[in-house]
């Protein structure tokens, strides 16, 4: 973990693409940015006209001492904030951004010739701090064994496919997908939700000692909390962050 100090930045948003049928990736260019580690996230602003605020947390998909931030926001139906962020948000537009927050939710590459196996289990948009440090691992080199489940409505709603697609590919990131309301056509198993016994043949075994990050809405993510200690995984070896919902 590197210790960076936390304020407040004006951002400008440079870039706004289509991430998912329902979700926008968001380029930010924050030049008073102190970097930030995998898995980081940031508390986002707005400010109405009439100077009415909301902020809401959002995890941050890149990493390092760049001053470019990404991230991707999911559209919670008749939500205050991410319909603004995924309909409105245009380039040149200003927010403001406070972070990196969460030093508790990162992974940074070990520093020991031991390296601990990852084991890193999304669902949905929970999927972004995890690609992040997916990506950082790819980065720097790191020799850890990394693995993802990533449990996901269809493969149209897979955020940073492509992205993931070549981590799998390189063989930085073993990627196990969970499609739960339609399959691809090669897939070859039907379309079915995350289970307990799904999950255990598809993580890093608790004998082997993984650090696990898990992500994703609320139920998503203490459902597989309640699994992982079931199948032995020490509580100290799991770490959380829940995106709200219920
Ligand atoms: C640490 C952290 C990181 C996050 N990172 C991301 C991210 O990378 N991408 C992303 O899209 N979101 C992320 N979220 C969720 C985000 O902060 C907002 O909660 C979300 O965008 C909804 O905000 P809203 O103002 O549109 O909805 P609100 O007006 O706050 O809520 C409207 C309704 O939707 C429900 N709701 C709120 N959040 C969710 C949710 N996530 N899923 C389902 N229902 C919900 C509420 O209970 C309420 O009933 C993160 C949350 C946290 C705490």
């Amino acid at each position: 973990m590197t210790r960076r100090p936390t304020a407040w930045h004006t951002a400008t948003v440079v870039d706004v693409r289509p991430e998912t049928p329902t979700a926008k990736r968001l380029y930010l260019d924050v030049p008073t940015w102190p970097g930030n580690d995998a898995g980081a996230h940031l508390d986002l602003r707005l400010t109405a006209p009439d100077g009415y605020q909301a902020s809401r947390s959002y995890s941050i998909a890149s990493s390092g001492d760049g001053t470019r931030v990404v991230l991707a926001v999911d559209e919670v139906p008749d939500g205050e904030v991410s319909p603004f962020l995924v309909h409105d948000l245009r380039v040149g537009d200003e927010i403001e951004v406070h972070g990196p927050l969460g030093a508790f939710f990162v992974w940074t590459p070990p520093t020991d010739d031991d390296p601990r196996p990852v084991q890193l289990i999304a669902g949905g948009s929970g999927v972004v701090p995890l690609y992040a440090m997916a990506q950082a691992h790819a980065v720097a080199g790191d020799a850890s064994e990394f693995r993802l489940l990533y449990s996901v409505r269809t493969p149209d709603d897979v955020f940073f496919r492509d992205e993931i697609a070549a981590l799998a590919e390189s063989r930085a990131v073993d990627l196990d997908l969970v499609f739960t309301r339609s399959s691809p056509p090669e897939a070859s198993v039907p379309p079915a939700r995350l289970t307990a016994e799904r999950l255990r043949d598809a993580v890093v075994p608790a004998a082997h000692n993984p650090r696990v990050y898990v992500c994703g809405p609320t139920p998503f993510v203490e459902a597989v909390s309640r699994w992982l200690l079931d199948a032995g995984h020490r509580p100290g070896d799991i770490r959380t962050e829940r995106f709200g919902g219920s």
